[in-house]
């Protein structure tokens, strides 16, 4: 089976390190493997504006961000298909049929938009077209014919909510969309990177972020200020690691020579985290340790970013052609599904003559 993989990011901010260990990372390696058949990264603008309809220029700002992101992180536009959800017409077309395929109490009843509706404070008043993003995402998906979507775990349920999309249609209408696979970072900790003040995911818009572009003063300032364990006063105090943020980042990020090149001293992070839930083992030293490692991940990300920010006509000719490509593959998907739905007229008609 043909390997087709999809996955976008909202414009709603630049690119964090929960993106970036979540699943741009992965996105890279596997663009440079060469195993798959067609690989897209969409920047979700029109979801963006879902819960952002008063901020356009907002969303509209950050798509040129979002794209030095990808690109600094290593995505190719001669392999990668980038891409800009607005640009694709069929996309609304799409979605607008498959609203017919799912109801309100399903929609209210998924766990993600239920706790992003409560985060971003919607109560009754959630737009209807955030409430529905996941039936676009549907469509998202499905025009390209993804089979794998590499997503963070706070996506599983709407890409669940897709598959059920998919398995309606295809019930209703006959064999037709493909039926996409969720694929998440094996590690926990990667799956779901916590922002830095420990309460929930690190989210653009919650400002709980570390940056791919933040420079080196600005990291270290928010690994310092990171949340660790209140109880752990004295140094000599024995410390919890579990929920204590700077090891769930370091259980993230860490690399097989980091302790070798930045803390010799210890062997492993089994033998860090003993130390640490023993008592001896101050908070500076972890984060001292943390920002190391991540100060070396993001130098080489900053400096190509800035080097591609100069030149930003440079980035729209590459969302625009890759905007092109992605019309034409979502198109013939669109026509595929009017005319499994017997809604394709003007061909049955010709068809006739
Ligand atoms: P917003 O607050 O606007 O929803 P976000 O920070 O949640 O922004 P998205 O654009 O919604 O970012 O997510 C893009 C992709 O990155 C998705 O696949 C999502 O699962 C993944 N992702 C987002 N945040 C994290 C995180 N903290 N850890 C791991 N993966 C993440
Ligand atoms: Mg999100």
């Amino acid at each position: 089976m043909k390997k087709i993989i999809l996955t976008a990011d909202r414009p709603t901010g630049k690119l964090h390190v929960g993106h970036y260990i979540g699943s741009l990372k992965a996105r890279v390696e596997l663009q440079n493997s060469g195993e798959f058949d067609e690989l897209y990264v969409m920047i979700a603008d029109s979801q963006a504006l879902t819960d952002n309809a008063g901020n356009v220029q907002k969303v509209r700002d950050h798509i040129l961000e979002v794209a030095l992101d990808y690109l600094a992180c290593g995505l190719d536009p001669e392999k990668t298909c980038i891409f800009i959800q607005s640009e694709i017409p069929a996309l609304t077309e799409m979605t607008f049929y498959y609203m017919n395929l799912v109801t309100l109490s399903r929609l209210k009843r998924n766990p993600t938009v239920k706790e992003e509706i409560k985060l971003r404070g919607f109560e009754e008043s959630v737009p209807v077209g955030f409430l529905t993003y996941p039936i676009s995402q549907a469509a998202d998906i499905t025009a390209f014919n993804a089979n794998i979507v590499p997503v963070g775990e706070d996506q599983l349920p709407v890409i669940e909510q897709a598959r059920e999309i998919v398995k309606t249609f295809n019930n209703l209408y006959g064999e037709t969309l493909v039926l996409p696979e969720a694929v998440v970072p094996k590690q926990k900790s990667q799956a779901r990177l916590v922002g830095i003040d420990g309460k929930g995911k690190m989210s653009k818009s919650l400002g709980n972020c570390i940056y791919l572009s933040d420079d080196e003063q600005t990291i270290k300032q928010k690994i310092m200020s990171m949340y660790t364990d209140p109880d752990h006063i004295k140094v000599s105090d024995p410390g919890k690691v579990e929920g204590n943020v700077v090891f769930a980042y370091l259980d993230a990020f860490i690399k097989p020579d980091s302790f070798e090149k930045y803390l010799p001293e210890y062997k492993n992070l089994e033998e860090l985290k003993a130390h640490y839930r023993r008592g001896g083992l101050g908070d500076v030293k972890i984060k001292l340790f943390l920002n190391n490692i991540l100060q070396e991940i993001l130098k080489p990300i900053r400096e190509k970013r800035e080097k591609l920010a100069q030149n930003p006509e440079k980035i729209y000719e590459i969302l625009f052609k890759g905007s092109e490509k992605a019309n034409l593959v979502a198109n013939k998907t669109m026509e595929k599904i009017k005319s499994a739905m017997g809604i394709n007229y003007r061909k049955d008609f010709a068809n006739k003559k």
